[in-house]
């Protein structure tokens, strides 16, 4: 009998896996199962040109690939379906209409969002994560629309700038004092909250939501410091949990996330997992560590298919890279902030434009570019050389003082 890869999760990572095994010679059975209806589509442009757009007129998100190019490829599809359960023993899928027997499985079932503790169910909440929510939140991003949003993360940022766009009267609550700490530092990341508030969106920080009161005319959140706020809509962006609910009991271990080693294979062998549900040990920084990007997804669902292809793979230690956009500025971040300290090395974040080194040591750990979109691959190679600081400052200031030809 020919073998059989079966794939859970049917976005980036799944897309990619289902690709590379094939690609890697595998001729066996490959089927792709996913909860949603939609063939694989692209997440970023949902908070983004998705609602700035007003949506875009299409009944459904525009493919990665075709169904047809997916059937070309010899890829069976299976939309709609949701994993139950994962049988180690008798290596099977349980999916909602049966089950389905592997040989290899790769668990890319991404992240949820998380919903906001205690909300009320009420159709003017949303949540950011598919298709179906960008549809329903487009709706009613209307001019005039008193929006808030809870949350000032990456997913939460992009949304209150894409309605500042559309003419929406925009605040955003933070329950930390110290926004997208875990992504860019504690300075770096209010240096970049304050683009919000240069471009006219209210943000209160160390500010929670304790309740949210719906009426006829609207909603009123009871925010932590006693306001009471009275808005259309609420969008909630407080980060997301790992799809992992289906694998209790599986034998995969799950913490936060589906436990992988450095080449994806989680302890169940001949199972890997790849993209936002997957924890992996880093061996770079020696720690486990779980990400939400999408070039981490892309790159791990690529190594994670030539694994289930019965190839070996080595070990996944990439220089992890991802980007935001906000009020017209792209913040890129190359590298990791998990670092002693940041230091600005070119540009001033009181202008809104700068490029800043993060520093471990002796050694530099990430870059960040705000508003320099051609400056962070130039230093893509001292990141990912670990190059000694004193390099790093001399690399920046050379291209600094470059800057009125490079502007
Ligand atoms: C609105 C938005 C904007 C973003 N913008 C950026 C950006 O600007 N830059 C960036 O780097 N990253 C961005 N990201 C993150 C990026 O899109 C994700 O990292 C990427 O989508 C992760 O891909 P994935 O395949 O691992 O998981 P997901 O895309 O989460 O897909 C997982 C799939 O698995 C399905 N699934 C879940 N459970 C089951 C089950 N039990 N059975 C079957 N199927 C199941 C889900 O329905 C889903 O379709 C953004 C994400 C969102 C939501």
């Amino acid at each position: 009998m020919a073998e059989r890869i079966v794939v859970v999760g049917a976005s980036l990572a799944g897309l990619r896996a289902v690709e590379t095994a094939r690609r890697s010679g595998f001729t066996g059975e490959v089927v792709l199962v996913g909860a949603e209806e939609h063939l694989p589509y692209d997440r970023p442009p949902l908070s983004k040109a998705f609602l700035t757009g007003g949506g875009n007129g299409r009944r459904s998100p525009e493919p990665f690939r075709t169904r047809e190019q997916l059937a070309e490829l010899g890829v069976e599809l299976r939309l709609g379906r949701r994993a139950l359960g994962l049988d180690a023993a008798n290596r099977t899928v349980v999916l909602d209409d049966g089950g389905l027997p592997f040989d290899r499985a790769v668990i890319a079932t991404g992240a949820y969002a998380r919903p906001l503790p205690g909300a009320p169910d009420d159709d003017r909440i949303h949540l950011l994560r598919t298709w179906d929510d960008a549809v329903r939140l487009s709706s009613r991003l209307r001019p005039g629309a008193r929006v808030l949003v809870v949350g000032a993360g990456f997913i939460g940022s992009e949304i209150a700038s894409s309605a500042l766009s559309l003419g929406c009267e925009v605040t955003v609550v933070e329950a930390g004092q110290w926004p997208l700490e875990r992504a860019l530092g504690a300075e770096m990341g209010l240096a970049c909250v304050e683009l919000h508030r240069r471009a006219g969106v209210t943000v209160h920080l160390g500010t929670g939501v304790q309740g949210i009161e719906p009426h006829d005319d609207g909603l009123t959140a009871r925010l932590s410091t006693g306001v009471r706020l009275t808005v259309d809509l609420v969008v909630v962006g407080i980060g997301a949990a790992p799809a992992t609910d289906w694998l209790d009991g599986s034998g995969v271990v799950v913490e936060d996330g589906a436990v992988c080693d450095a080449t994806l294979e989680t302890a169940v062998p001949g199972v890997f997992a790849a993209g936002d549900v997957a924890r992996r040990h880093d061996p770079v920084s020696g720690r486990s560590v779980r990400l939400e990007n999408w070039t981490n997804a892309a790159e791990q669902g690529v190594l994670a298919g030539r694994r289930a292809a019965g190839l070996t793979g080595s070990p996944y230690a990439p220089v992890s890279y991802f980007w935001s956009d906000w009020h017209g500025t792209r913040i890129q971040m190359l590298g990791t902030s998990d670092a002693d300290e940041a230091v600005v090395l070119d540009g001033d974040p009181a202008d809104g434009a700068w490029v800043a080194g993060y520093r471990r040591g002796d050694q530099v750990v990430g870059v960040l570019a705000v508003a320099r979109p051609a400056e962070i691959m130039k230093y893509r190679r001292l990141v990912a050389g670990r190059a000694r600081w004193a390099d790093l400052l001399a690399f920046a200031k050379e291209r600094a003082a470059r800057r009125p030809a490079l502007d």
